[in-house]
């Protein structure tokens, strides 16, 4: 069977697609199945929503068959939400809503829990309603009209939820006639392909890609690809990659030495070459020196929902509810500071919590400095009492992971500057690995339930103690990276013996 999710990873690719379907136990869950998760519970809020717009709506069986489908279609009514059709070569259907009009023609909804209709390479929401529209059509519907549902990103909540003001419905119909034969023919391949017995499993078409493009099925794929490939090299363009493919080189260490990179990507090769990190002590000490005392290690944790859960919020605006913060003084003395809040609310005892943890003197430090930055200016808006100390934070905020970007780097990093990449090198003894939180993600998950899921049934207490010590090892370890910095570039021995590879 071929489903509308199956037919979008087709379009992204069809070698992970044939693995899925073919050989599910090589097919790899993945890191971001939480994500992902998470990307489907948001699908299916947007959805409620919709079908508010619906009241005559007529809700079909939770996976219901087609067999389902027709008879309740049988009993006519207007409008029907997760009908179920399927084509006579498997391609399955559930649509979200489908209205019955007067001219015997249907109007499809497809409903998105983005804030527009998306046509890029990954997303493409008008291939998905041809999908939908294919299978009824295969069915003997006509189908007359289809429209996307998707949130407005310029919605506000402001008590309940105005249904109105937090969907757009956006007639796509002549969209969709522009391309339905030509994915009505892409459903047909789709559908072909992944009932072929076997396919060429010895390499798959990113092995021509950049890693930005690879999925979890790439080792599956290119069993030959070694540890520090060519993949790894920090920003490589997808023109390097084949070049060097063309050259048979896959390891970093057997780039030629003629071979054209950028500077950091250079810094990367030499790097491996003579197994050692490169270090700029002299720029990093002047860095570091002019950082004013005290210094704030800071990172906040924050939740988000499609559909605002609170007022003042807009869909898939990030809320922060907890924060960690170590601070060194100028004599060395550190403190730490964390904040977690029990209720999803605007962020004001927390923001009060910090003000009168640091006040506004010294320099804020945060590793990928862009994302505090921007809680901080969504907490202006909210919290305008706190613009002062908010912007003084902004204006004083350094980024320790730029340091890496270009004045630290080690091979080892696998060219990437994630905190999660730098510190099992740096400092091996700090690890995430026993942490009952590993991520981001899974602390808004969990988080999230514990204060909205009235079902939730973890220990609060334990939960409470795992985000608390997640969040502080965040900062704890940029407090241990910044001193492991300074130490480096106190060593008087400087790096000799690094010769340029030209
Ligand atoms: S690595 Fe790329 S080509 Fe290979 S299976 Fe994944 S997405 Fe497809």
């Amino acid at each position: 069977m071929l489903t509308k999710t199956d037919f979008i990873q087709y379009l992204n690719c069809l070698e992970s697609l044939w693995l899925l379907k073919n050989q599910p136990d090589d097919y790899p869950n993945g890191e971001f199945s939480l994500f992902l998760q998470k990307l489907i519970e948001e699908g299916y809020e947007v959805e409620e929503q919709a079908q508010k717009l619906f009241p005559h709506g007529i809700e079909l069986p939770e996976f219901g068959t087609p067999k389902d489908t027709q008879k309740i279609l049988q009993n006519g009514g207007l409008c029907f939400f997760q009908a179920a059709f399927e084509t006579n070569i498997g391609v399955f259907a559930r649509v979200d809503i489908l209205e019955h009009l007067p001219n015997n023609t249907w109007h499809l909804y497809e409903v998105k829990s983005s804030t527009s209709v998306k046509t890029d390479k990954k997303h493409n929401h008008l291939k998905d309603a041809c999908f939908q529209k294919y299978v009824l059509e295969q069915n003997g519907l006509s189908v007359s009209n289809v429209s996307i549902i998707h949130l407005n990103k310029e919605y506000v909540r402001n008590g309940e939820i105005d249904l109105e003001q937090l969907l757009n419905i956006e007639d796509v119909t002549e969209k969709i006639r522009g391309l339905y034969s030509e994915v009505s023919i892409e459903i047909e391949q789709a559908a072909h392909y992944i009932n072929q017995k076997s396919i060429d499993t010895s390499q798959c078409s990113c092995r021509l890609n950049t890693r930005s493009n690879h999925c979890d099925s790439f080792s599956f794929f290119n069993t030959e690809i070694p540890e520090f490939s060519i993949y790894e090299i920090g920003n490589i363009r997808a023109n390097k990659i084949q070049d060097l493919n063309n050259e048979g080189v896959l390891s970093i260490g057997e780039i030629p030495n003629n071979f054209k990179l950028n500077a950091k990507q250079e810094l990367q090769i030499e790097s491996f070459r003579h197994r050692k990190p490169i270090i700029e002590k002299a720029r990093i000490a002047k860095i570091l020196s002019s950082l004013e005392f005290p210094l704030h290690f800071i990172d906040y944790e924050t939740y988000a929902s499609a559909v605002p859960k609170i007022d003042g919020v807009r869909p898939h605006q990030h809320i922060p509810f907890q924060v960690s913060i170590h601070t060194i003084q100028s004599d060395g003395s550190i403190e730490h500071f964390e904040f977690l809040a029990h209720e999803l609310e605007i962020p004001t005892q927390m923001v009060q919590f910090m003000s009168d943890s640091t006040g506004t003197i010294g320099t804020f430090i945060s590793w990928h400095k862009s994302f505090e930055m921007g809680r901080n200016k969504d907490m202006i808006e909210w919290l305008p009492q706190y613009q002062e100390y908010l912007e003084f934070m902004n204006s004083n905020m350094f980024d320790l992971e730029d340091i890496f970007k270009s004045e630290y780097v080690d091979y080892r990093f696998h060219g990437s500057t994630s905190i999660k990449k730098v510190l099992p090198v740096l400092l091996p003894e700090l690890s995430y690995d026993d942490l009952g939180v590993q991520n981001g993600t899974m602390a808004l998950d969990l988080w999230g339930r514990m204060v909205l899921d009235k079902n939730f049934k973890e220990d609060k207490a334990q939960v409470r103690a795992a985000l608390l010590e997640y969040c502080k090892l965040d900062t704890w370890a940029m407090v241990m990276l910044f001193k492991k910095l300074k130490e480096t570039t106190k060593k008087r021995k400087i790096q000799h013996g690094i010769q340029s590879r030209k």
